[in-house]
């Protein structure tokens, strides 16, 4: 047998299984590969300050979160949580040095006083992603706990102004150009990165076009 990862040759006794809910679930793997510490994702349980790691071959959480790789091409992408265990009822992305990051943190205060309050169990997953400035945040709750979950969820956003596009602005753009795109392309209505990017994605090769044409007569009509 060969490891899965490093191709080294295995005996029968000196093979590692990776765990439930890794990238490396079930593959034979030598010591080494299967105790690699590249972190996939930290789940923290409620109040409990111990990180649960997950790895690429090892998941501490005895397979209450799994963690599958999504790549958006062939060299960018980040982890996914799931659990069958828990509810997803948030997921934030993590901005390390963005303006959203200290109203993330408040949201992160003010939801667990009020999970705490009304005895809800929860826990927090931060995964990777290929970007080192950028992380996401899950928030689970237990299953039957969902629905009063929600709308804790709801109240700590509408305090914290979780919704208000102003954060989501200056990830993909630097405003000048955002607010530029904004005017050109007033008919969209564009209010965050978001709606720009998805707005990039959907017309991809005509949208060159389009922009070429409209920076045109913009120039023109300032002549
Ligand atoms: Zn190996």
């Amino acid at each position: 047998m060969k490891c899965y990862s490093c191709e080294k040759k295995l005996k029968r006794n000196e093979v590692y299984f990776g765990d439930l809910g890794t990238p490396l679930e079930g593959k034979p793997l030598c010591e080494d590969c299967y105790y690699d510490d590249e972190i996939c994702a930290i789940v923290y349980y409620g109040r409990d300050e111990e990180p649960y790691l997950i790895t690429e071959a090892r998941n501490e959480t005895n397979g209450d979160f799994r963690v599958k790789w999504h790549s958006t091409d062939p060299w960018r992408g980040y982890f996914e949580t799931s659990s069958e265990k828990y509810s997803l009822v948030n997921t934030a992305e993590l901005l390390a040095g963005h303006e959203s990051e200290k109203m993330l943190k408040q949201f992160d205060e003010r939801i667990r006083e009020l999970f705490d309050e009304h005895g809800i169990d929860y826990a927090r997953v931060f995964a990777r992603s290929s970007n080192v400035f950028y992380q996401n945040y899950d928030l689970y709750v237990r299953k039957d706990q969902k629905n009063m979950a929600d709308l804790l969820v709801a109240k700590a956003k509408s305090e914290v102004d979780y919704d208000n596009p102003k954060w989501y602005r200056n990830i993909i753009f630097d405003e000048l150009t955002f607010r530029k795109l904004v005017k050109l392309f007033p008919e969209y209505k564009i209010e965050t990165d978001y709606d720009l990017f998805r707005l990039l994605e959907k017309h991809q090769s005509s949208f060159l076009k389009e922009l070429r044409d409209r920076l045109r007569k913009l120039n023109e009509s300032n002549l």
